[in-house]
């Protein structure tokens, strides 16, 4: 079997980035072309996108798409079919996807409702290429209202919304109900009402006829009041559709043994990931290192738990271990890292800033990742530090507890163990994390099967990509 499939999201790899969402988006197409599911993506042509899709052709346009003239633009990247979304008044501003140096735009739920509307109406009448989908697959908050005008306006393509981060819900206030084109009738708890307003994601997780989520792990953690943010209640109701599959790495990005940033390596000969830190330590201007070299590249925000890390690695960084971080975020978390650096000059090293090439390098150069993140749906940092052998330390929650085989005396016992595995999330156990490490460190022939381990994981798009063409299938045929 196979078909068509329209994905719709705010960020899509290589055309647009601010996390694992756009990595997931831009791996899609390619992992399920193989399994016959075509899919083109629906993106916002925000400032340079469209650029960096050579020709297009416009395919379609309206006078008026929420307050303004839009077009809808087909080009290709990276191997797969764009679907541009073009419309001056809502997406050519200077910033990012959803923010300038002065916050979020105001209008973000009219921004990505429109998006959403587009793809209820290339579900309803094509995309004026001839191109129909068979299937819509709306991402986060941004595709949310997809599902939910698919079905007000009574459009019988099935639909799939895949939740990468609850902490984002598309919230609007009550009186926007008709400037959203939704009909009175959606302002109701079994529609689009969230604690009085208006809810984007839950408009999804309520008309979406598939719920998937980034790992198993995180579609139990949804059920819970500690992780649902106040849609637990919403999710469990809809349990019987919501299902966890786990994201991939590309392995044609992510690969050791051919990435041009870094001196290549294999899990077979790991002195030449000894180059690479020698490397690392030199570019951060660190001393000698004589433990752990490890390292962090994240958002600097509190759900990845950049606040536990000070005191976390007091201890660490006696004994020898050194901390190289790479991130950008909030101002309190960045002048936080500031302040470590500061205290630990030659042993702590610090960039702030985005730079994928360095996280290339990073990756290839450090001894551990650390992912001390509160919750954390899928998390790529882990499995890329699997991938080059940089073991990982995680706060046992979401995807990183379902891609982790944490150390403990039966998994290294059965030769299991792929890195550390700490919980409860706080300093404390995270630091007693760090310290496990270094004792399994310091056991040079332990270390390097652990090593080797997290190295030949599976940590491709194979079985995710078939589970995802599973569950088209099932929907088509309905
Ligand atoms: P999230 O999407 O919540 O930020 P993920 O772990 O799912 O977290 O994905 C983060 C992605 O962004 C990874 O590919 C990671 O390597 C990358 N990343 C995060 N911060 C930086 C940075 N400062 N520089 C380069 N890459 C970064």
């Amino acid at each position: 079997m196979g078909g068509r499939v329209l994905s719709v999201a705010s960020e899509c790899v290589p055309l647009v980035k601010t996390g694992g969402l756009a990595d997931v988006v831009g791996a899609l197409p390619g992992a399920l072309a193989p399994r016959g599911w075509q899919m083109r993506v629906l993106i916002p042509a925000y400032p340079g996108v469209v650029a960096q899709l050579g020709a297009v052709r416009e395919v379609w346009a309206a006078d008026d798409l929420f307050g303004g003239p839009a077009r809808l633009l087909l080009g290709r990247v990276a191997g797969f079919e764009v679907l541009a979304l073009a419309a001056e008044h809502l997406f050519a501003r200077l910033g990012g996807p959803y923010s300038d140096g002065s916050g979020d735009f105001r209008d973000n739920p009219e921004r990505f409702a429109a998006l959403s509307w587009v793809a209820a109406e290339i579900a309803r009448a094509g995309d004026g290429d001839g191109w129909r989908p068979d299937i819509v697959h709306a991402h986060d908050w941004q595709g949310g209202f997809a599902p939910a005008y698919l079905r007000y306006r009574g459009v019988g393509v099935p639909s799939v919304l895949t939740v990468h981060n609850i902490a984002f819900q598309g919230i609007a206030g009550p009186e926007r109900l008709a400037a959203l084109r939704l009909p009175p009738e959606a302002f109701s708890p079994e529609g689009v009402e969230y604690w009085g307003n208006i809810s984007a994601l839950k408009a999804g997780l309520v008309a979406a006829d598939a719920i998937t989520t980034v790992s198993p792990r995180y579609a139990d953690e949804l059920m819970r009041p500690e992780f649902g943010l106040g849609l637990e209640g919403v999710i469990s109701a809809r349990a019987g559709v919501v299902q966890g599959i786990l994201n991939g790495i590309d392995d044609a990005v992510w690969n050791p043994e051919s990435d041009p940033e870094i001196v290549p390596y294999a899990a077979r000969a790991l002195a030449g990931k000894a180059q690479n830190r020698a490397r690392l330590v030199a570019e951060f201007g660190l001393g000698e290192v004589a433990g752990p070299l490890a390292i962090l590249v994240s958002r600097l925000t509190h759900q990845k738990g950049i606040d536990l890390v000070p005191e976390a690695v007091a201890a660490f960084l006696a004994a020898g271990g050194g901390l190289c971080i790479l991130g950008a975020g909030e101002p309190w978390a960045e002048d936080a890292m500031r302040a470590l650096a500061a205290r630990h000059p030659g042993q702590v090293g610090l960039r702030i800033g985005y730079d994928e090439g360095l996280s290339h390098r990073m990756f290839a150069g450090g001894d551990a990742v650390l992912v001390p993140s509160r919750f954390e749906p899928c998390g790529l940092t882990q499995m890329m530090g699997l991938r080059y052998g940089a073991v990982p330390v995680v706060a046992a929650v979401g995807g990183l507890a379902d891609t982790v085989i944490g150390a403990s005396p039966a998994s290294l016992a059965a030769a299991a163990a792929t890195g550390v595995v700490f919980h409860p999330v706080d300093a404390l156990a995270f630091a007693q994390g760090l310290r496990k490490l270094s004792s399994i460190y310091a056991d040079r022939a332990a270390w390097g099967a652990m090593q080797r381990r997290g190295m030949k994981a599976d940590l491709g798009w194979g079985t995710s990509a078939a589970r995802y063409a599973a569950l088209y299938e099932g929907l088509v045929r309905g």
